[in-house]
């Protein structure tokens, strides 16, 4: 089964037939085939993608990646902890809005979306503001496509002695870093982005030594990242709820793909070769990228409409639609601009038929 069209978008992505074939077979969430042969496997794998040194551990959670981030922030700060969110972004904000929600104290670093936070900020946030415990960041803000200084970040809340939660949930698999060279403590993806997976479940990769902490202190139960843990761990890769089978082992068949290309380094080049044949080809037909090409990832790209009267995005996107690629609406408050995904199963020729597809969809300039 072809698709019709090739997602480029931030998520759920084009996946490979193989991907998707991966679904026509039921599971048992009891077995061993299901549980040792493949979650266990997974779980596995990821602490591997993720760093080359021991101490960290995975925990599969089921639902969209919001609501792994959710675990994760319910699940590690304690009742009189404080999170500090650094947004420059809707993922960024949305933190802290879970924290709204669970009640636990937060403040933020809010630079605005076309711009990264002031190391000089979060470095004196931290002195004054004694309460914080946590520190939290987005890797690759998809509101933009922008890669935050992760590092940079990190290190600082190493200096004051904070537990780092990075959301690497549309970087990780597609751009390289080790999270115990970064020194994180949680970091969260899910399956239907860089490691090219369908949706349906999260992931998280804590240190051991931090999420043991977190015993006791969830305030969700289907969400209490711990529990799911230590049931995972205790009973070779048990869910404690019903497991999203078909999606598990869709995954499953996506990290061997990832392998089978070579692994992170092969995807992320393939990924920034996407991105640079399409800021190339979008440039030659007058487009204007949202961010400086500094803070560019290889994941995704703003772009700014055309100034243009005659455009609508409705219509550029009904047009491109039809002949066989889906963008994405644009989502920074105050610049009118779409999107297009560079991740997933698209290669640089999608990219150059794309830029012929948007050459042709341009009405406005026929008119
Ligand atoms: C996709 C994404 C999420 C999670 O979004 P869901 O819709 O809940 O899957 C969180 N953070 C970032 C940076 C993302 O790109």
């Amino acid at each position: 089964m072809k698709n019709e069209y090739l997602l480029l978008t931030p998520g759920p992505l084009s996946t490979s037939e193989t991907v998707r074939q991966a679904m026509l077979k039921d599971w048992c969430t009891w077995d061993d085939d299901y549980n040792k042969e493949i979650v266990e496997v997974i779980r596995s794998k990821l602490v591997a993608l993720a760093t080359n040194r021991p101490g960290y551990t995975s925990v599969l959670m089921q639902g969209s990646g919001t609501a792994s981030v959710e675990a994760t922030i319910g699940s590690a700060i304690a009742q009189d902890g404080k999170l500090l969110v650094v947004d420059n972004g809707a993922y960024g904000a949305r933190m802290a809005q879970i924290a709204d929600y669970l009640n636990i104290a937060s403040t933020t670093i809010a630079p605005g979306e076309t711009s990264q936070p002031s190391l000089e900020a979060v470095e004196k946030t931290l002195q004054e503001d004694k309460a914080i415990t946590h520190v939290a960041v987005v890797h690759c803000e998809t509101t933009t496509g922008m890669l935050n200084p992760i590092q940079e970040v990190a290190a600082l809340a190493k200096r004051y002695n904070k537990v780092v939660i990075l959301d690497a949930m549309s970087s990780f698999g597609g751009i390289q870093m080790d999270i115990a060279d970064l020194d994180v403590d949680f970091m969260i993806s899910s399956a239907n982005k860089c490691i090219q997976g369908v949706p349906g479940f999260g992931f998280v990769i804590a240190k051991l030594s931090e999420l043991e902490k977190c015993k006791g202190l969830a305030r969700s139960l289907s969400l209490d990242l711990y529990d799911q843990w230590h049931c995972m761990e205790n009973n070779h890769g048990k869910w404690r709820f019903t497991s999203p089978t078909h999606t598990v082992r869709a995954f499953y068949q996506a990290l061997l793909e990832l392998e089978q290309e070579g692994g992170i380094e092969a995807r992320e080049a393939r990924y920034t070769k996407n991105q640079r044949t399409l800021v190339q080809g979008m440039r030659k037909l007058g487009f204007e990228p949202l961010l400086n090409e500094a803070l560019h990832s290889p994941i995704i790209t703003s772009f700014y409409s055309p100034a243009h009267s005659d455009y609508q995005f409705k219509a550029f996107y009904d047009r491109l639609k039809e002949q066989g690629f889906v963008i994405y609406p644009g989502k920074v408050s105050n610049a009118d601009c779409f999107r297009i995904g560079n991740i997933g199963e698209v290669y640089p020729s999608d990219i150059e038929r794309l830029i012929e597809a948007v050459e042709k969809a341009m009405y406005w300039e026929i008119k």
